[in-house]
């Protein structure tokens, strides 16, 4: 079904400074189911390989350097209408511009460290799902 997944990562400040707990049960609480789940870490080649859209941007190789700076939670989440509706529960990507009681609002750092990645778009959603994960790694609903 078109529309139903998508991809997150907890990034590294947030697993470092313990707040992975608190962002997992937020996303349950919000009606995602967790299809699939773990704790990798990205290569600087994986960094720049997943921020590629970025490249040639001022933040650029600070966000490379962050994001393959420690370990991160990666998801797929299930729900209907997930993109949108995750980077509604997600907020701005800068903290300060976020509503009250997004995940970015309560647990980011900063513009670049802001707790989650969350796909843009369906299209995303599966190529950021399968760059993570296997099919044996994923237990939709309907399996
Ligand atoms: P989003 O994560 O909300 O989709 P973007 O795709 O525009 O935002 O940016 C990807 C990531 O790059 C952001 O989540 C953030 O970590 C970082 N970033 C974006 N804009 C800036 C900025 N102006 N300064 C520093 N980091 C930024
Ligand atoms: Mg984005």
């Amino acid at each position: 079904m078109a529309g139903n997944i998508t991809f997150t990562m907890i990034k590294p400040y947030a697993v470092k400074n313990g707040k992975a707990g608190s962002i997992i049960a937020k996303i349950i609480e919000s009606g995602f189911r967790i299809i699939a789940m773990k704790l990798t870490h990205l290569s600087k080649a994986d960094a720049e390989y997943f921020y590629s859209i970025h490249k040639g941007r001022p933040f650029y190789e600070s966000l490379v350097d962050f994001m393959s700076s420690g370990p991160v939670f990666v998801a797929i989440l299930e729900k209907e209408n997930a993109v949108a509706d995750y980077r509604k529960i997600i907020g701005n990507t800068d903290p300060k511009k976020a509503e009250e009681g997004t995940i970015r609002k309560l647990f980011a750092e900063s513009v670049q460290a802001n707790a989650v990645h969350g796909s843009d778009s369906d299209e995303n959603a599966e190529w950021e799902s399968n760059y993570f994960f296997s099919h044996r790694e994923r237990f939709p609903a309907k399996s």
